[in-house]
């Protein structure tokens, strides 16, 4: 796979599997521009081709300033990876509505932000990919998450729509879908709900960032021209 001359914007970079997205890219050629919320020690290594942007996706004023910088930079997007999401976890009765506004906020309205605001450029470019990080908790559910799989949910029922909205202009949105990846935000989940989910992957291992960043990579090559408003999984069989 080749992404010279490629701009790739990966919102969420700064660690776990957009990390390791941002890192494929760069490896294969690409210009790559990361965005973070918190994390302004990582955020410092910036290398040749691969730039940090501290950016609230949650915020259209920070996000339109950061697309319409890079453009101006760059003169186009290329392929745009929504990663960045959040979890605060909780059963619905002892949920707070500030924890339900958050996780919606960042990965859900999070993802229409970055959406939209890229967009109107691609159309005129009439190229685009546009790769959407959910999860298989929304396609199955999951107790305790309902704020993040309702964000999930509606992560894939989007990706969707826009892919029917924008496939005559040669601009392709997919969903990957991955299962139990070892990055920080599983990293805090207690042994017992880890083994719970070991016993229920037939593949029996918790996977690396790496393996959705091979997917992601894929989705955004030309090789995947004609796949679009799907939702593929990287979960070790676990949702099959
Ligand atoms: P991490 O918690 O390791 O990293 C999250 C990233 O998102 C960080 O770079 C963080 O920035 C950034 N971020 C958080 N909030 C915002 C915001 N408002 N604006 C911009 N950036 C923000 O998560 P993972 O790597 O584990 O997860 C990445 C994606 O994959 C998420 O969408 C997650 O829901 C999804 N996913 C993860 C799974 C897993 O098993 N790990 C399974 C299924 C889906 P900062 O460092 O500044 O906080």
């Amino acid at each position: 796979m080749n992404f010279e001359n490629k701009i790739i914007l990966v919102t969420g970079g700064s660690r776990g599997i957009g990390r390791a997205i941002a890192e494929s890219f760069n490896q294969h050629g690409a210009t790559v521009i990361v965005t973070y919320k918190n994390s302004i020690n990582e955020a410092e290594f910036d290398t040749a081709n691969i730039r940090h942007h501290k950016c609230d996706v949650s915020q259209i004023g920070e996000v339109t300033k950061l697309i319409d910088g890079i453009i101006g930079e760059f003169g186009k997007i290329d392929v745009v990876v929504n990663n960045a999401g959040i979890t605060r976890d909780g059963l619905l009765m002892r949920m707070s509505e500030e924890d339900w506004d958050a996780v919606i906020d960042t990965n859900l309205k999070g993802v229409f932000n970055v959406t939209k605001a890229v967009s109107r450029q691609m159309m005129s470019k009439r190229y685009g990919r546009i790769i959407n990080i959910t999860s298989v908790v929304g396609l199955i559910g999951n107790a305790g998450q309902s704020n993040y799989v309702a964000s999930k949910a509606g992560v894939i029922g989007f990706t969707k729509s826009v892919a029917k909205e924008l496939a005559s202009r040669n601009i392709t949105v997919n969903a990957v879908a991955p299962g139990f990846i070892e990055t920080e935000m599983t990293g805090s989940l207690s042994d017992e709900i880890k083994q719970n989910y070991l016993n229920s992957i037939p593949l029996k291992r918790f996977a690396k960032p790496e393996e959705v960043a091979n997917l992601v990579m894929f989705l955004a090559s030309d090789s995947a021209g004609y796949i679009t408003g799907q939702v593929i999984s990287v979960d070790g069989g676990l949702a099959m």
